[in-house]
């Protein structure tokens, strides 16, 4: 169903790198406050599935429209889509040069336009939702994996996002500091925010998730509640799957 509680519809998405058909006609509609969790085997175009909801990969087909904007290649509609739409990384993406405080506050000062002390004012409010307000001074390569990734967050929470994209927030974490960000994620669509993650941890996914999708080669195969997802699956493909990582 689409309607104006739909904040993301992706319709038929076909993308192609050269001669190869890495979207194969996708079609996802995701409302306000959601969150969908995209699962599948490495390989099978989730990255870049998700990477053209703000614009990072372009399409060949189809049609995307975030909270009623067109993804079209015009470059206001991009600006104005990747105010609406945070995202988190594997590899944090933090710059290193720059303070914990200055990589948040950075584009809230250029592109929102904020005041300095306002946009560190928003900054110190985000540091203490992501639990590390005594990190503020310290340059990335002094935090943790997880303090980095929580930094991370906070940057994109910081553009005041509409809807938050994870890619594998925690495959590049030591196995101890997983859990922190996965409970700031937690808390995060608690309070109400729309978000698409990428993620095999399935503790994660039973618990926060509102539905599951796999992911293969190009297409979605299965799209489930979470209990459905990981106990009954329908798909052959999908109960393949969930015996490589169960
Ligand atoms: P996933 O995130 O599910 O692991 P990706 O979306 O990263 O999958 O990649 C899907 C496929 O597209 C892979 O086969 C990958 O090698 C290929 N691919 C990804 N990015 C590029 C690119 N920039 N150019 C060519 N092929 C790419
Ligand atoms: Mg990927």
């Amino acid at each position: 169903m689409i309607g104006k509680e739909s904040i993301i519809i992706a319709e038929n998405v076909h993308k192609w790198y050269g001669k190869f058909h890495v979207l194969q006609g996708v079609s996802l509609t995701v409302n306000r406050g959601e969150v969908v969790v995209l699962m599948g085997p490495s390989g099978s175009g989730k990255s870049t599935f998700i990477r053209t909801f703000n614009a990072l990969e372009e399409y060949q087909q189809g049609k995307i429209i975030i909270d009623g904007i067109t993804l079209s290649n015009d470059l206001r509609n991009i600006e104005a889509i990747r105010q609406e739409v945070g995202m988190v990384f594997q590899q944090f993406n933090l710059f290193p040069h720059l303070t914990v405080l200055q990589n948040i506050t950075l584009a809230p000062i250029w592109v929102r336009r904020l005041s300095k002390a306002k946009a560190e004012e928003l900054a110190m409010q985000l540091l203490e939702r992501v639990g590390i307000l005594e990190q503020a001074r310290k340059y990335p390569g002094k935090l943790s994996g997880g303090q980095q990734q929580r930094v991370a967050i906070a940057r994109a929470l910081a553009m005041q996002p509409k809807i938050m994209l994870f890619d594998e927030p925690t495959s590049a974490l030591d196995p101890e500091m997983v859990r922190e960000v996965l409970d700031v994620m937690r808390t995060l669509a608690r309070d109400g925010m729309t978000m698409v993650v990428v993620t095999h941890e399935v503790g994660f996914a039973r618990e926060v998730a509102d539905r599951v999708i796999l992911m293969d080669s190009g297409s979605l195969v299965e799209s489930a509640t979470p209990d459905i997802f990981f106990t009954n699956p329908q798909e052959d493909r999908t109960r393949q799957f969930l015996s490589q990582i169960l």
